[in-house]
């Protein structure tokens, strides 16, 4: 078959990226907003996408929105953004901008998947330095790594995906120095709007640091809008990797529109912190181990995944059985913070499926 021979070896052994069937379910699997637009934007929005000229490219300097971005996301002063079709996006893009021949991308395991995704697809090596048993980073075998691999980029999602946790400052600054003249460091940051926690002020300081984040898990998932900043040096060589026209005018127009009403985000984010502080102290049992977040996520660990996963999902409750994904995981399960009343479904068929 034609396909067999000219299709990229490590391509054809790979399992495309598998999202769950959701369909009818409560959905807590996807770090997602459980909030809609309000009925009143949602009105206003559909005006203004109507008369978004959809006969035209957008303008490719994205001028009005990068602006927008900068003042809602404080931005320090001198610094540009770049924009992606999400985060995910940057990350393949980043990786496209440093796959020097045998360049090597460098990150934490257990974390965010997507970042292995793009070593492979632009073929630089991969190094993944397992977290310690509570997730916290693991300093010597960290800066040990950086000496033998010596990598061009080192993402550290902050807080982690899927384990909560953040890491402390001083740690990341140690990376940040270590990696100095070596590479560059990005604070992956799509949970900042729940940890309220983040680099953005060492960035001025340290020319390698690289804060990326997303407007997704803000409740602008299906958009497909992701940002980051970094000294021009660099923003400038990244830009030359970017589709011209990677965010497109709905996008465009509908973030534009959100960041004028960036407040209602940032309410609808504020119930969900509290929601979250709430569900971590109900999920607490005997036989479960709840471990410590500041994302809009829970982890936890129970006797047998496999059984709380089905059970739930008997009940139409998906989360994300994370078990599998890596021995520290073993056992685990995420789950994403919905409204109280999909909460206390969840809660309700969680103690369930402890029940023989
Ligand atoms: C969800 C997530 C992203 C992806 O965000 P998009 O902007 O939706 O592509 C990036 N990094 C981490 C750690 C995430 O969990």
């Amino acid at each position: 078959m034609l396909s067999q021979k000219i299709i990229r070896e490590d391509v054809l052994s790979l399992s495309a990226y598998s999202v769950q069937e959701s369909k009818g379910f409560i959905k807590l699997d996807a770090m997602e907003n459980p909030y809609p637009l309000p009925e009143n934007l949602q009105k206003e929005l559909g005006q203004i996408l109507g008369q978004v000229a959809i006969n035209r490219y957008p303008v490719p300097s994205y001028e009005t929105l990068k602006e927008k971005i900068k003042v809602a996301f404080r931005i320090p002063l001198g610094f540009e953004v770049m924009l992606g079709n999400g985060s995910d996006e940057l990350i393949f893009l980043l990786a496209t901008a440093l796959a020097k021949k045998d360049a090597t991308l460098m990150t934490v395991a257990p974390t965010f998947v997507i970042y292995e995704m793009a070593a492979k697809f632009s073929k630089m090596n991969f190094v993944a330095v397992p977290l310690k048993e509570d997730f916290s980073l693991d300093m010597p075998k960290m800066l040990e790594a950086i000496q033998k691999h010596k990598p061009s980029i080192l993402f550290l999602s902050y807080p982690n995906n899927p384990t909560g946790n953040l890491y402390p400052d001083a740690s990341i600054l140690e990376l940040v120095s270590a990696m100095k003249d070596i590479g560059i460091v990005v604070s992956d940051e799509a949970y900042q709007p729940f940890a309220h926690k983040t680099m953005m002020e060492y960035l001025p300081s340290y020319e390698n640091l690289v804060i990326m984040r997303t407007v997704s898990k803000l409740g602008l998932a299906g958009t497909r809008l992701g940002y980051l900043t970094a000294h021009s040096a660099f923003l400038n060589e990244f830009e030359k990797v970017r589709p011209p026209y990677n965010v497109n005018v709905l996008t465009e127009a509908t973030a534009n529109f959100a960041l004028t009403h960036i407040d209602t985000f940032f309410g609808q984010t504020e119930q969900i912190c509290k929601e979250r502080d709430r569900l971590k102290t109900l999920l607490k049992r005997k036989d479960v181990t709840v471990f410590d977040t500041a994302a809009n996520f829970v982890l936890v660990r129970v006797p047998n995944a496999d059984k709380v996963f089905s059970r739930l999902k008997e009940k139409k409750v998906l989360i994300k059985n994370v078990s599998a994904m890596h021995p520290l995981l073993n056992n685990c399960l995420r789950i994403t913070v919905g409204t109280p009343k999909e909460n206390e479904a969840f809660l309700t068929a969680f103690n369930d499926a402890f029940k023989e």
